[in-house]
């Protein structure tokens, strides 16, 4: 199918932007690299009246690494983050997952940014910005807001933001000290929606025992969720704590839907595979950053 008729612009500065978005009302979308939006509406899924492509505004392609944390702005491409060293120095989990984000047509046109503003629970970066304890920066006629993971997301392809708001960037935390991440997922063809995913970050403490381990999904809730699962290894030492006991911690504590790629027995299941599969992924990662 074709679309529906819409208008288009492609404004040359954010100012702009909002400009256009407040003339056109709810009836205009933002459009970032498409590979969300353009499916949507050649689906006629959505039908917005006009269409304003973010491309050619300014300032909006860098990430920026610092010792705080990894800010990506929002014509950042998956790809683009995937192979940025210093990113994935600061922050590990950015480079792990993005690497499992679709295949590298869409890395290349699509952006982390538009990811997380399409807020799809199948979607790696949503879990990620999560995880990270992240947060997106918004632009509207009145100023700019900081919006937290928490209060972004609302509900499957719904975030928090309404009327006239560009995402301008996401700001992912560094990892702490002494931790150790780790992200896997399994899906029915490389590339393809994961049927369930895991990311995890496990914290030790100086004498390299377990002080925090947490974990978050994908395609396994409504809107992205992390899950602290400590208690299950607390105190433990790095080298040969009880994963598969933090596997079945995390298998109580999530509540899949099943649906036509998997019943939701199996994706609890591989919530607690992918958990404990991870956990000593990321804890042999953390012993070495903590010897380092
Ligand atoms: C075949 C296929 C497989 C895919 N597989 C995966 C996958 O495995 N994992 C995954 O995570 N994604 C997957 N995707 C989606 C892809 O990652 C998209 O790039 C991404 O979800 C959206 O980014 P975009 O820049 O293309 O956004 P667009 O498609 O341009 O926009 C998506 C939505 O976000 C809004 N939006 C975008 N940017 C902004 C902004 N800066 N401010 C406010 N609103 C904004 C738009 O208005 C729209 O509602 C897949 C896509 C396809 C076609």
């Amino acid at each position: 199918m074709k679309p529906a008729p819409f208008r288009y612009a492609d404004p040359g500065s954010l100012d702009e932007a909002l400009d256009v978005l407040v003339a056109e009302g709810e009836g205009a979308k933002v459009l970032a690299g498409g590979q969300s939006l353009i499916p949507l509406l050649s689906m006629r899924l959505a039908a917005p009246a006009t269409l304003v492509d973010i491309n050619r505004v300014p300032g909006l392609d860098a990430v920026e690494a610092t010792g705080d944390g990894v800010r990506v702005g929002a014509l950042v491409r998956h790809r683009a983050l995937l192979h940025d060293g210093a990113a994935a120095r600061v922050q590990p989990l950015l480079a792990r997952a993005t690497a499992n984000v679709a295949h590298p047509a869409i890395r290349n046109r699509g952006t982390t940014v538009g990811s997380i503003a399409h807020a799809d629970p199948s979607g790696e970066m949503t879990s990620v910005l999560a995880l990270t304890d992240g947060a997106v920066t918004v632009a509207t006629p009145s100023g700019r807001s900081v919006v937290g993971w928490r209060d972004l997301f609302v509900g499957p392809l719904e975030t928090s933001l309404h009327g006239p708001a560009v995402v301008v960037d996401a700001f992912f935390p560094a990892l702490a000290p002494r931790s150790g991440t780790a992200f896997a997922e399994v899906s029915r063809r490389k590339g393809d929606y994961a049927v369930c995913g895991a990311g995890v970050v496990v914290t030790l403490d100086a004498d390299r025992r377990v002080e925090r381990v947490r974990a978050s999904y994908i395609s396994v809730g409504l809107v992205p969720e992390v899950h602290d699962l400590t208690e299950a290894v607390h105190g433990a030492p790095a080298d040969s704590a009880d994963w598969a006991a933090a596997g079945e911690l995390a298998r109580t504590l999530v509540d899949p839907d099943g649906d036509l790629h998997a019943s939701a027995d199996y994706r609890r299941l591989l919530v607690g595979v992918l958990t404990e599969r991870t956990l000593a992924e990321a804890a042999t990662e953390a012993l070495e950053r903590t010897a380092a």
